[in-house]
């Protein structure tokens, strides 16, 4: 009996894990609502009256009862990158006269995508059980959000196929709301007297980051798989067949994935796009472009930041006429001004548009700009609005005034040696540090969470802070009685502090908001140097001779370490990085490839491990590559590193390399 009543249970989960797939997947109910309703309802009763059998992979888990704490981080296996753009179609030839030069005279192929605009997330799946799901983040480590993404009825719980899932499969895509489900959410968050969500990005990331997933679930999000993270075994050869095996296994793919044979043929599809793409039922800003075979991905590797196998077409903007109700001047954490016009609000690409930058006090005399103008804005890809021209003079000419003296602290300003920016030269501006605070404890720097703009402005109002290392010296009684600021967010407050004090130290060279170091340079710069103090210590030189920083950003560090050192030493007291595993000098001098699946390293992992001991890690072969290291299934550099007499390691070797020097 007991038996019978398992096997029903299991055979109703498969009825309705096909029928949502059916429908969330396909698009082809073959039910109606009432009918799966029935089905699922007889689950439930089954196993209420059997909870011994209830799993979490069962359809009526996927809504969590209890609200969460907060959001933990992953760490990627392999990172997510981010692309680069094109906008017109001579860009996109220039990257394919790219792609033919790296490949020569081989033959490929490509797979044009739409941009789905949401929110980019990693699905991790174990023996075809989904574990797992974060998001993006700053690509290297991003939240956990399974516990919400597990709503979502598009995204399997379990994935279909017998046995012939890799025993770890990651899937990444896009979570997004459909425009219907977005407009409908607006309506009602009017009706309640809350504020609207700006755009469906917004709102998808807004309903993935709530600690209710009961709430995340009403929100109707839906999914794109487009690509593979970590896989234990390849799933195919090419990114075509690997979207095809996707939808096999029970995940969504868009519908609208083509080939292309050639360049003409993607920017065919991508100008059809252009025209149409606001018909669809959710928002895409362009068109992904993919060389399509893996081998070759391999071949043409990656930049820092972007892989060089794929690309990004955006839509021209689209742009609105509004009007200038004010302007206000900004002050920068480095003392920049900027006028930013205050408009009445307009729809635009999908936004409400309120505030747009004019960029510097030239700009606005050339534009001639005024309060009550009509003017012309524009949306560039993900830039801030900008207003491109004035269509009508208000009538009664308001000329604004290019402010002598910075607008927070009344000190003199000066034009920049470029003769463009107009800057505030007090080095104990209280707008200049509020905006270093800001960026200081920002998402992708220090992310202290609690420590939002207003908080950050009644510190140093009140003058508790007044530079970043004072941060660490706040108690909690300083907090209480700050507006809104009671016992318990204070607490918060503090504790998220103290969680600062512990971030990588690439998160601390990043928030120090040095000028022409970004996050990327601060990932390279902590990778060098690996502790804090050996960074502080730094010549110029030394800085200058490490690639891909140069003397541009060389200089700019010294000059912050000859203004700021007590700062650092200050801040040195507070924080503490946790240790890189210590640099070897094992592989000084040499250079390795690394290609096909390793047993023990995902790729990037081995090529990490080079760089830590002192080697060089490219992503293609030439003549000055020492060594390749071929795992599994390698393909061309394989080929490549026979044809140049390259000497090919296994893995066993390199190991032990890493252990002892490695010599020709
Ligand atoms: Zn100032």
């Amino acid at each position: 009996m007991v038996k019978d009543v398992k096997k029903q249970i299991r055979q109703l989960r498969g009825e309705i894990r096909e029928h949502d797939y059916l429908y969330y997947v396909l698009n082809q109910p073959k039910i109606s609502d009432h009918q799966y309703d029935k089905l699922f309802a007889e689950l439930k009763e089954l196993e209420q009256a059997n909870p011994q059998f209830i799993t979490p992979d069962s359809p009526t888990q996927r809504v969590s009862e209890r609200p969460l704490e907060g959001f933990t981080s992953i760490r990627h296996s392999v990172p997510m990158l981010s692309m680069d753009n094109t906008y017109n179609a001579e860009e996109l030839r220039a990257f394919d006269e790219r792609v033919r030069k790296q490949l020569g005279s081989e033959d490929y192929d490509y797979v044009v995508e739409l941009k789905i605009d949401g929110l980019a997330i990693s699905l991790r799946y174990e023996r075809g059980q989904l574990v797992t799901a974060a998001t993006r983040g700053d690509g290297e480590v991003g939240d956990d959000v399974t516990a919400n993404v597990r709503t979502i009825k598009a995204i399997p719980l379990v994935l279909f196929g017998d046995g012939k899932i890799p025993d770890v499969l990651e899937v990444r895509g896009e979570v997004y709301m459909p425009t219907t489900s977005f407009i409908e959410l607006n309506r009602l968050r009017a009706e309640a007297g809350e504020p609207a969500f700006a755009n469906p990005r917004n709102a998808a990331a807004g309903s993935l980051k709530l600690l209710d997933a009961k709430i995340t679930a009403a929100r109707n999000l839906s999914f794109f798989a487009y690509a593979t993270g970590e896989l234990s075994e390849p799933l195919a050869a090419n990114h075509y067949q690997t979207l095809e095996k996707f939808k096999k296994l029970g995940l969504p793919v868009n519908p609208k994935i083509k080939r292309a044979k050639n360049i003409d043929e993607v920017i065919n599809i991508c100008l059809s796009w252009t025209e149409r793409h606001s018909k669809l039922n959710y928002h895409i800003d362009g068109m992904v472009i993919k060389i399509n075979r893996f081998d070759q991905r391999d071949v043409l590797g990656a930049t820092g930041r972007a892989p060089r196998w794929c690309i990004s077409y955006k839509f021209p903007a689209e742009r609105a006429e509004t009007i200038v109700e004010s302007i206000d001047v900004q002050v920068g954490k480095s003392g920049i001004l900027t006028p930013v016009a205050n408009l009445t609000a307009v729809q635009l690409s999908g936004t409400a548009v309120k505030r747009a930058s004019l960029h510097n006090f030239d700009e606005l005399n050339r534009l001639n700009v005024g309060v009550g103008d009509t003017v012309v804005i524009e949306k560039a890809g993900e830039i801030i609005p900008q207003v491109i021209e004035v269509k009508a003079k208000a009538a009664v000419n308001v000329p604004f005034e290019v402010p002598t003296q910075c607008p927070i602290c009344g000190s003199a300003v000066a034009r920049d040696e470029e003769g463009v920016y107009i800057r505030c030269l007090n080095p104990d501006c209280l707008g200049q540090l509020k905006e270093r605070l800001k960026y200081f404890a920002g998402r992708g720097q220090m992310d202290i969470e609690h420590l939002g703009d207003a908080l950050i402005g009644q510190l140093v109002d009140t003058g508790l802070v007044r530079d970043l290392a004072d941060l660490y010296k706040l108690k909690k009684s300083d907090l209480i009685g700050l507006d809104r600021m009671g016992e318990k967010s204070a607490d918060n407050v503090i504790k998220a502090i103290r969680k600062s004090e512990k971030r990588a130290l690439a998160r601390i060279i990043a928030g120090l908001g040095i000028r022409h170091i970004g996050g990327q340079s601060a990932q390279i710069l902590s990778e060098h140097f690996g502790t804090f103090p050996a960074f502080m210590a730094a010549s110029e030189e030394e800085l200058a001779n490490i690639d891909q920083v140069g003397p541009t950003m060389a200089r700019s560090i010294r000059e912050y370490f000859n203004k700021q050192m007590d700062l650092l030493r200050e801040l040195l007291k507070y924080l503490n990085p946790p240790p890189k595993t210590q640099r070897t000098d094992k592989l000084e001098g040499v250079t390795i490839v690394v290609t096909g699946t390793l047993e023990n390293f995902t790729r990037q992992q081995a090529e990490q491990a080079i760089r830590q001991a002192g080697g060089k890690a490219p992503s293609s072969v030439s003549k000055k590559t020492d060594f390749v290291l071929a795992g599994k299934e390698a393909g061309s550099k394989l080929d490549k590193a026979q044809k140049l007499g390259v000497t090919v390691i296994n893995e066993k070797q390199f190991l032990e390399m890493l252990v002892t020097k490695g010599e020709q």
